[in-house]
């Protein structure tokens, strides 16, 4: 047969990261015979007997006629909230095709793109050593387990041949042979990091230690969801500074709860609580802050953040004020500094509050 695979959300708005259960779908069909190929374009789809669609994101479109035809089989959270269906365990356990995402590669280097930004398609070998999380947290798709198991060995998905390895465990410190594991993955003797982040809230003394004495490929990430959980967020801080001061960053969820003026004091709580233990942030916006009457501020608030030169340097006033000096239409205000002064007018004392905060003068590690 011959077979289409389509990674939707590349095809929509683009990613920088592979489809792994397409990889997998992938390799098991060329092993059964079948010629299998990405498509780079809808206009390719009625050219194949049969076509896998996945799709990550459920803000990714799809023209809707794709749906319609019989020839297809869809997957993944975009379309299923929950996942949907597993694999069947013969592609789930199978060596991804780390040559399906090639070709669209290789276009894309002639038309001029770096290579550098298809590292993770060219350089790593991707997968899940566990699977699973027991907090099920609202905002997260991963509620179809109740608590993480063992998924793969590392040798099921390691290219010898490619340097760097990315996992995408749910919540690796979570699984009560964590130890095992990290000694599977140190066996290979690849840096290695856990795309998704790891729960800090289960930092203990033995996996700060253990973690800080591994090849750890760019920053460790965290996450600090709620301020609710300040204290014990600190706490685990605390901790970690004990065994690491490598550049550390906690993702922050925000206009989940709420989007307003409250919710953007929660987010200036915990930079402060980030300043002071030299980490840094970064800012995921649930897509509700598009409602938001603040929704400018929270843009300026990412781009202010997730920009570490930015954040360790200025504060946010600081960082709106850069903005204006260099607007180029001096009789105007830039959205930065616009957004900024309509924020202060509104809530002087938050802004009094918050507004100067500085990394370099808060962190107590500088
Ligand atoms: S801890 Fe992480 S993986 Fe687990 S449910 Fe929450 S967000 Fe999802």
């Amino acid at each position: 047969m011959n077979i289409g695979i389509i990674d939707a959300d590349l095809l929509d708005k683009g990613t920088n990261y592979p489809n792994l259960a397409l990889m997998k779908i992938s390799a098991y069909k060329k092993e059964q015979g079948h010629f299998v190929n990405l498509l780079q374009s809808y206009n390719q789809f009625f050219n194949f007997d049969h076509v896998y669609i996945s799709k990550v994101f459920s803000f990714t479109k799809i023209p809707e006629y794709i749906l319609d035809k019989k020839n297809i089989t869809i997957g993944g959270t975009g379309f299923f909230i929950d996942g949907g269906k597993n694999l069947d365990w013969r592609y789930e356990h199978h060596m991804p095709d780390y040559n399906l995402y090639l070709e669209y590669v290789n276009n894309k280097l002639v038309e001029g793109s770096s290579l550098r930004n298809f590292d993770y398609y060219t350089k790593y070998s991707l997968g899940f050593t566990t699977r699973g999380c027991f907090r099920k947290c609202n905002f997260c798709v991963n509620k179809k387990y109740d608590h993480p198991m063992a998924h793969s060995p590392v040798s099921e998905f390691l290219d010898t041949n490619r340097p760097y390895i990315s996992l995408l465990d749910d919540n690796f410190l979570a699984f009560k042979d964590w130890e095992r594991i990290l000694d599977d993955i140190e066996s290979t003797d690849k840096p290695f990091q856990f795309k998704q982040g790891l729960d800090i809230r289960l930092l203990t003394s033995k996996s700060a230690k253990r973690l800080s004495k591994t090849k750890y490929l760019g920053d460790f990430i965290f996450a600090f969801d709620y301020i609710k959980d300040r204290n014990l967020i600190e706490k685990k801080l605390n901790l970690w500074r004990e065994y690491n001061h490598r550049t550390t960053k906690l993702y922050i969820l925000c206009a989940f709860e709420s989007q307003d003026e409250k919710d953007l004091v929660n987010i200036f709580e915990r930079l402060k609580i980030l300043m002071s233990y030299g980490c840094i942030p970064y800012l995921m916006r649930y897509q509700k802050y598009k409602d938001s009457i603040y929704k400018d501020i929270y843009i300026q608030l990412a781009r202010w953040c997730n920009q570490p030169q930015f954040f360790k340097k200025m504060s946010f006033r600081e960082f709106c004020e850069a903005n204006q000096y260099y607007h180029k239409n001096k009789k105007t205000l830039c959205k930065a500094y616009k957004s900024m002064l309509d924020f202060e007018i509104m809530f002087p004392l938050i802004a009094k509050k918050y507004f100067n905060l500085k990394y370099e003068k808060i962190n107590r590690y500088f």
